[in-house]
């Protein structure tokens, strides 16, 4: 069964998140230079060290703690984290004020949230960017929010999203610039997608 989505079931996924992204730093740094500029994993970084500093002000609800996040990402450089700091932040706003959220609000979120990734940075399904984790999962996650083990289901459709940009050329972003040599490399924003949601499944869905 699905958690309740509270404080405490978001600082447990954030928390999550930023523990597996730590594990997998190096390969995304490497992603990231192999079709781009290389400096991803140290983006993420220091967006995940704001959100510890930020969390230290203990938000009192799932809402804030997503708020908290959207604020850190966009005080971040890169592409990824004004595009990030967007998506949080229409996740945090489609929650309650009041705790707890129901996964509806939050599925609402990740659609609208990757509605607005794609009018910022004009990327579609395809293009070989973090927009081909977020769609499938968004789908999956509104498909399965009356369900159990709802991020699970998003969690796959973002992995097998994130798989899906390896064989791709890109058409957005710093990948765009060196046409077929990123054939062959997956897309390190995809990946975090994917690492975001799987860290979601094991925080709520045990
Ligand atoms: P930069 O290219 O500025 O160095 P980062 O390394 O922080 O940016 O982030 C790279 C990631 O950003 C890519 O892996 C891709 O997922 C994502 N990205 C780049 N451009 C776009 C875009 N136009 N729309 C959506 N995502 C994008
Ligand atoms: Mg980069």
């Amino acid at each position: 069964m699905t958690a309740a989505l509270d404080r405490t079931a978001a600082r447990r996924w954030v928390e999550a998140f930023a523990a597996d992204f730590e594990t997998q730093r190096e390969r995304l740094t490497e992603l990231d230079r192999a079709a781009g500029d290389g400096d991803f994993g140290a983006n993420l970084r220091s967006a995940l060290g704001k959100v510890q500093q930020r969390l230290a002000a203990d938000p009192d609800t799932a809402r804030g703690v997503f708020a908290a996040v959207s604020d850190a990402f966009l005080d971040t450089g890169g592409t990824s984290g004004p595009l990030f700091g967007m998506w949080f932040r229409a996740l945090s706003r489609a929650l309650p004020e009041t705790d707890p959220a129901d996964l509806t609000q939050l599925a609402e979120g990740v659609r609208e949230g990757t509605a607005t990734v794609q009018r910022l940075g004009g990327a579609e399904v395809g293009d070989k960017t973090m927009v081909d984790a977020m769609v499938p999962a968004a789908a999956a996650l509104v498909d399965a929010a009356g369900a159990q083990k709802a991020l699970t289901a998003a969690a796959e459709a973002a992995e097998q999203g994130a798989a899906s940009t390896e064989e791709l050329v890109a058409r957005r972003g710093r990948a765009s610039y060196v046409g077929e040599v990123a054939r062959g490399v997956l897309d390190p924003g995809a990946l975090a997608v994917a690492l975001f949601f799987r860290a979601g499944a094991r925080a709520l869905d045990g």
